[in-house]
């Protein structure tokens, strides 16, 4: 990294601010704190004017890749670009400055919003209710997992199993494993959809829910959907969807038609509000009547008083976690979808399909396409072919760094053998989408002509090839100071 460290470029006595010394009725406020917590030496914080380091923090914010400087086509993240008003207006002081005890009389505005915001949901799924709780979509999933093993304990039945197929996101198995069940993976047919066949044989009694994601993590919509549904329901259980790619159908169908009885949406990726790099995240549930009244506590009510948080529900698998939710996000969510309103909701996703489809036609000349249909708001190239030259999936998205892009998702979903998953969202111009397919046809070229260009990126790059997993296990906080 070219760029060094804050504490290195301390100079002891510089400043970037200047504050007046502290007197509380004309004493010194050292003396008005007890001993005990006064600091004995003074901390060590770095030392800089203003300017230096303000470009410290601008060059540091460079070296990286998002969604405000950058093409951002994740596959299943959708990383759509955010408007800025929806910041500007989750930030207004009369909601940021709120606190979660006031008194409920004086957050009417703010529970109505909440309330219009389940309601918009509601209206956009199908489902009979949301919660606005979770605080994101694994969250989410979690909560309705014991939704459900709550619904089953009530009737007596032992239901211990759940499906899952083998193109789901990682978090559909472990929120299953967290809420105690058996995970039972359900296999992919050669066309990229579940199997019929298989679901059928492994779909019992015993089983709880099938947990499905539509489109699939292929980008491919289940065209048998209504069938797998019927064979979920046959047995008694429940149609779980995990929304995050909801992206590809707003407007154009609802879950609640397919079948769906409980699903979790992600409003940090369909709903605006930027993400990535751990959150903020929201994770709302929505649910059929049969499940509405597990959802936890509490939900936004509505009397001739006006709204109120109601915690009278006694199905209730209780609260998920502190307060209400990520009020922020949900406001955010509120914006976006009342700026865009119905028509222009369906757009959104006509014009994700529309992109996606576009950068598919263009590229599957250049790479292996292994599920060579319409899809829907994103697809998976398979860089397989590729390795003949020695080269794989992640040197192909190092070298898209150099080229000024950030990389799409690699090597997911597994069941593609070097997989680069791409979702170009709806936000980007034809001119953008052009210079992408022009950056990955270049690198086809060169992986014919001059392999080791791509597999030793990237060369323009502040790093190159990280150890991520030993940054994830293994992370440094030591802190870089001279005086100690
Ligand atoms: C992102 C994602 C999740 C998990 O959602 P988080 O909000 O990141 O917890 C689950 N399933 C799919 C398909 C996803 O893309």
């Amino acid at each position: 990294m070219g760029e060094t460290l804050i504490f290195e470029k301390s100079k002891r006595g510089r400043r970037a601010c200047f504050l007046t010394k502290h007197r509380v009725e004309g004493r010194r406020l050292r003396k008005l704190i007890p001993e005990r917590y006064l600091r004995r030496k003074a901390l060590s914080l770095p030392q800089l004017s203003e300017p230096d380091l303000v470009r410290h923090f601008t060059r540091l914010s460079q070296e990286n890749m998002g969604v405000d400087s950058h093409f951002y086509p994740l596959g299943s993240c959708t990383m759509k670009y955010n408007p800025k008003i929806n910041e500007s207006l989750a930030a207004l002081p009369g909601f940021s400055g709120l606190h979660p005890y006031q008194d409920q009389d004086t957050i009417q505005g703010t529970l109505h919003l909440l309330y219009q915001t389940a309601r918009l949901l509601q209206e956009i799924s199908g489902m009979s209710k949301v919660a606005l709780q979770p605080s994101a979509g694994a969250h989410g999933e979690l909560t309705s997992l014991l939704m459900m093993k709550s619904f089953y304990e009530v009737k007596k039945e032992v239901r211990d199993r759940v499906l899952v197929p083998d193109s789901a996101h990682g978090t559909n198995p472990a929120s299953s494993h967290l809420a105690n069940f058996q995970v039972i993976t359900v296999k992919s047919n050669n066309v990229g959809e579940i199997d019929l066949r298989d679901l059928s044989h492994k779909m019992s009694p015993r089983a709880v829910c099938l947990m499905i994601t539509v489109p699939n993590t292929l980008g491919l919509f289940e065209r048998e959907i209504l069938k797998v549904s019927q064979i979920v329901h046959r047995h008694g259980g429940f149609l779980y969807l995990d929304g995050a790619n909801l992206n590809a159908f707003l407007g154009i169908t609802r879950p609640a038609d397919f079948g769906v009885d409980i699903m979790h949406f992600n409003l940090h990726k369909t709903f605006s509000t930027p993400h990535g790099g751990g959150g903020p995240g929201s994770g709302p549930v929505g649910a059929s009547d049969e499940l509405s009244s597990y959802l936890p506590l509490p939900l936004v009510g509505k009397n001739k008083d006006g709204y109120y948080l109601d915690h009278d529900r006694p199905k209730s698998i209780g609260r998920m976690r502190s307060f209400y939710g990520n009020i922020a996000v949900i406001l955010k969510a509120y914006c976006y979808i009342r700026t865009l309103g119905r028509e222009s909701l369906r757009e959104v996703s006509e014009s994700a399909v529309l992109n996606a489809n576009y950068l598919k036609e263009k590229l599957k000349k250049y790479y292996q396409l292994p599920f060579d249909r319409t899809c829907m708001h994103e697809f998976v190239l398979s860089a397989k072919d590729k390795k003949e030259k020695g080269v794989r999936a992640l040197d192909i998205a190092k070298r898209l760094l150099d080229l000024g892009f950030h990389p799409p998702t690699i090597y997911f979903p597994l069941i593609v053998e070097e997989a680069l998953m791409i979702e170009p969202t709806e936000t980007e111009s034809k001119e953008t989408l052009d210079s992408f397919i022009s950056a990955m046809i270049q690198i086809a070229r060169e992986i014919e002509d001059e392999p080791s260009l791509v597999r030793e990126a990237p060369h323009k790059m502040p790093v190159g090839r990280l150890d991520e997993v030993r940054a994830a296990r293994e992370p440094k906080f030591t802190f870089f100071n001279k005086e100690t």
